[in-house]
């Protein structure tokens, strides 16, 4: 009888990532996601979150999730296509759709079953995909249970995306055009227009991830066609319920036929539970209140503006953002994992971001601020990263 351990290998890996400083451990939350909040026993500063808009526990998100789990109870049962569709899973669809100036809405169980989800439900190993280099690992995972042939465009590369379009025009299949609204890791926003302009060109399908943008930018936090002024020009407009709007899912919106072919095969529809009634009613509240209090929006673009400002005026590198995601860029992955341990000493807790997430030699620390920071967290914060930059010979001191 043998006792080798046939899952071995995967100690070896561990052990290799842990001699190289590339095994960050998982930080516990101990407290509600709060703009300074409990980790691991610690009060931080906490600019790790997706919460921009501090709605994670809004005191109507929680009311309307616990009125709605009293009533429906704390699960949904089925998934939608058997008997997990509830009327409020249909009103929050309807609402959605009406948010962002859309026929229809689908709404899944994150925004990674949204992305993955559609793009495999809609092409075929004959169909072919053009993708920006950057795009969330998602939409990747998609393109590749697709089977469809997938041509990869230098990021942001606008005339490479148009010649690849070219190239493919007299290529049999159909091809659709797929890029991120704002991009998860460098918080730069997509081209859109000159892409959109470049699918109607070749009759391509123009498909947008909207993740970090819906509730951030355009008008009342309506994402980047709106802010592009676009309507009616991007074929499918996905988006995520798990960020700004605070609680759990992922949605696509467009057509109704869109709608309905992806009710009929999107993969993670037919055989994976629907929401609990308290999610749904969290996000409908969520929604309400994007409508009634635009000036969150607005205090997360103060603080954005401000923020920015203070980690630039100390001489870090934040790369390319222009939102709320603020990559301060580090290069190597140990010194990244390092510098965010580091800062969480010190009363900050920021994301050391290294290989797979980000390209090999692009590191980083990623902070997000949010509408509900006050300046003293951001000077305080900004004070903690400078002095700990220093200690540590990332700034000069
Ligand atoms: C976070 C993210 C997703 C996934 O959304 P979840 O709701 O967390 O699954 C998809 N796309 C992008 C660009 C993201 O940043």
């Amino acid at each position: 009888m043998t006792t080798a351990n046939p899952l071995h290998y995967l100690s070896e890996q561990i052990e290799t990532w842990r001699q190289g400083g590339t095994f960050p451990r998982l930080r516990v939350l101990e407290s509600a996601c709060e703009p300074v909040a409990r980790f691991d026993g610690r009060e931080v500063i906490n600019l790790a979150s997706n919460n921009y808009l501090g709605l994670a526990d809004h005191p109507k998100l929680i009311e309307a999730a616990v009125k709605a789990t009293r009533k429906y109870g704390a699960g949904s049962g089925a998934v939608r296509t058997i008997s997990g569709t509830m009327s409020i899973h249909m009103e929050l669809e309807l609402r959605i759709a009406q948010f962002k100036n859309t026929e229809a809405c689908v709404v899944f169980q994150s925004g990674f079953a949204a992305n993955a989800g559609t793009v495999a439900a809609i092409l075929t190993p004959e169909d072919h995909i053009i993708s920006d280099a950057l795009n969330h690992a998602s939409i990747i995972d998609g393109c590749k249970l697709s089977k469809a042939k997938i041509h990869v465009f230098p990021h942001k590369d606008t005339d490479a995306a148009a010649k690849i379009l070219d190239d493919l025009s007299s290529a049999a299949g159909r091809k659709l055009l797929i890029t991120d609204g704002v991009f998860s890791m460098d918080g730069d926003i997509g081209p859109l227009p000159a892409l959109v302009e470049a699918a109607e060109r070749h009759g391509a399908i123009m498909m947008i991830d909207d993740a970090h943008s819906s509730g951030v930018l355009g008008r009342n936090g309506r994402g980047t066609v709106d802010h592009f002024g676009l309507h009616g020009r991007v074929d499918i407009q996905v988006g995520t319920l798990s960020k700004a709007i605070g609680v759990l899912g992922g949605y696509v919106c467009g057509s109704k036929d869109l709608i309905e072919f992806l009710y009929r095969r999107a993969r993670p529809f037919l055989f994976s539970t629907s929401h609990p009634p308290g999610v749904a009613a969290a996000c409908l509240a969520a929604f309400q209140i994007l409508e009634d209090e635009p000036e969150r929006i607005e205090k997360l673009w103060d603080n954005t503006r401000y923020f920015k400002a203070a980690v630039t005026n100390a001489g870090f590198d934040t790369g390319d953002s222009e939102t709320p995601i603020t990559p301060i860029m580090v290069g190597d992955a140990k010194t990244a994992h390092a510098f965010s341990t580091g800062l969480f000493d010190n009363g900050l807790l920021a994301t050391g971001i290294g290989f797979p997430t980000v390209p090999e030699g692009k590191a980083r620390i990623r902070t997000i601020v949010t509408a509900t920071h006050t300046r003293e967290m951001l000077d305080r914060a900004a004070e903690i990263l400078t002095r700990t930059a220093k200690s540590m010979g990332i700034l000069a001191s």
